[in-house]
């Protein structure tokens, strides 16, 4: 048996960075956003006695799809052996949670041959990290906790996107280090203020005013990468109405809104792509896009 699924790459079009906790990650309030920028998982069953194996083109070391049979095989999960075979097209460590999306789709499938417990997997998902649950329902929702504790949001107004990643890689805990080497860490008394205000404005269909388009581990990005403050300024004379760092960087993403807002996102992807290869215009996803389907 063959199954395909889609893993669609985040953005986050709000995260709002509050202090270092117990556990050494950060406290976060961050609106996540699936987008139609897919890696392709394909998990082929295998005979009886064969091992589990994840082939990930372009990905060196131990792979977080691997990992996430791994933690389903320890908890009991009895589905056959598998082979998952990654297509990737998400930038790695780019800040758009390639790796977890990929987990997160490797799940899917995993539960689509053999079902498993709900809160097995929600529990997997967040073992395997911060990213991960909002991964595994793709759509819009916000992170709270470290990003791991994830509720759902409606679809917000029509958008479209320009995503222009970097040939460089940032890995997310120097991000994490520079941003309190910087202090960007809010108190808690502000996180909770600026929350509320992201919670206020998430009616259904809603336009984000520009106070809330905002990236607080943005200046670590542009500090330890300033080719990521370059980007931003090209996204914003591209006609962006806002811009950001993804995540923790260094992908750039520009925002456009309203009914037309894909045909202006692709023409400003198109001026974009001969400074920054692979800039490509993007869209919203829900979880349709990205359940498993039978290939045969
Ligand atoms: P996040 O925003 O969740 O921190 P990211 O988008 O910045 O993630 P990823 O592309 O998820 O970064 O990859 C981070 C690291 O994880 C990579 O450098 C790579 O070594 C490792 N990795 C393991 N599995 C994968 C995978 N399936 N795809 C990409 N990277 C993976």
């Amino acid at each position: 048996m063959r199954l395909r699924a889609l893993a669609p790459a985040k953005v986050n079009l709000c995260l709002l960075l509050g202090g270092a906790r117990g556990d050494g990650r950060h406290e976060l309030v961050t609106l996540f956003e699936s987008l139609s920028l897919f890696d392709t998982l394909t998990l082929q069953t295998l005979s009886a006695g064969s091992a589990d194996v994840v082939l990930c083109p372009g990905v060196e070391g131990e792979n977080l799809a691997g990992r996430a049979l791994a933690a389903l095989r320890a908890r009991g999960w009895g589905g056959p052996p598998v082979a998952v075979t990654i297509d990737k097209r998400i930038p790695v460590a780019g800040g758009m949670a390639g790796g977890s999306a990929d987990a997160a789709a490797t799940l899917r499938l995993a539960m689509a041959i053999a079902p498993g417990r709900a809160e097995e997997v929600d529990a997997i998902a967040a073992g395997l990290g911060s990213d991960v649950p909002a991964q595994l329902l793709p759509g819009v929702s916000i992170g709270t906790g470290a990003g791991d504790l994830v509720e759902r949001v409606e679809p917000l107004a029509p958008h479209a996107l320009v995503v222009v990643p970097s040939r460089l890689e940032l890995p997310t805990a120097s991000v994490y280090e520079e941003a309190d080497r910087l202090g960007l860490a809010r108190p808690g008394d502000s996180l909770q203020a600026r929350a509320a205000e992201l919670y206020a404005a998430l009616s259904p269909g809603a336009v984000l005013p520009d106070s809330l388009v905002v990236n607080d581990l943005q200046p670590a990005a542009i500090s330890l990468c300033p080719e990521v403050g370059s980007a931003l300024e090209a996204v914003k004379r591209a006609g962006a109405e806002q811009a950001l760092v993804s995540g923790s960087g260094p992908t750039v993403v520009g925002i456009w809104w309203g009914g037309d807002a894909s045909l202006r996102a692709s023409a400003a992807a198109a001026s974009l792509a001969g400074r920054f290869p692979g800039a490509a215009a993007a869209g919203p996803v829900d979880a349709g896009a990205a359940m498993p389907e039978l290939i045969d």
